[in-house]
């Protein structure tokens, strides 16, 4: 990345979280009581091949507070990234960990860490994407909503969408760019998210 494209960037950012800070949590509530929800408690979402769940920093924490785990034991970085020079493999997000395909914390009963979930798993289906309400598929989507509901999904919606672009800003402002390189197999992974740099080697996170 450029200087000038990662200048051009953050001002980008900065003009959709201004934008953001804007949006009527009112009418999203009534968009997503015209469109409907309710949780089917059916799980797929949290299973096979279209779960992934990037998660922040905080989340991170928040989650490892909960559970008792280790970082590397809830989350792990993603396969997409690109190798620098010296063939360490640089990559911009934490996703939680899958097992068997499923998401790790997923069982029969349910979320085992339904209190501390992340936001996506909050929202799910809805998220906002340059302003706009978008859903994902979802057998829960159609079926009645009370407004209540609709107001609380929409102001955690809103949450969610003012902390995506904080945390992209944050990301983009500590970001050091390197040389990239052929891809390597085995070498350190870098992780760049909103607090910095993050080195695994192996196992173990530094
Ligand atoms: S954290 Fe919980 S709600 Fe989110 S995908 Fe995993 S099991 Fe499902």
């Amino acid at each position: 990345m450029t200087v000038s494209s990662k200048e051009d960037t953050i001002a980008d950012l900065e003009r959709e979280l201004q934008a953001a800070c804007g949006i009527s949590v009112g009418d999203l509530a009534s968009r997503i009581e015209e469109i409907g929800f309710q949780c089917q408690a059916c799980g797929e979402c949290c299973r096979g091949e279209d779960n992934s769940v990037a998660v922040f920093p905080f989340e991170v924490r928040r989650i490892l507070e909960f559970c008792g785990k280790e970082w590397l034991e809830a989350v792990e970085p993603p396969q997409d990234g690109e190798w620098d020079r010296q063939g360490r493999f640089h990559t911009l997000e934490w996703r939680l960990k899958k097992e068997g395909g499923d998401c790790k914390f997923y069982c029969e009963q349910g979320c085992r860490i339904y209190p501390a979930r992340p936001f996506i798993c909050r929202t799910y289906p809805f998220y906002l994407a340059e302003g706009r309400l978008r859903f994902s598929q979802c057998r829960g989507l159609g079926k009645a909503i009370s407004p209540q509901e609709a107001a609380s999904m929409a102001v955690l919606l809103k949450d969610r969408y003012l902390t995506e672009l904080k945390e992209a800003l944050s990301l983009l402002r500590n970001f050091r760019d390197f040389e990239r390189g052929p891809p390597a197999e085995g070498g350190e992974c870098v992780v760049h998210d909103s607090e910095g740099e993050h080195r695994i080697f192996g196992r173990h996170l530094f």
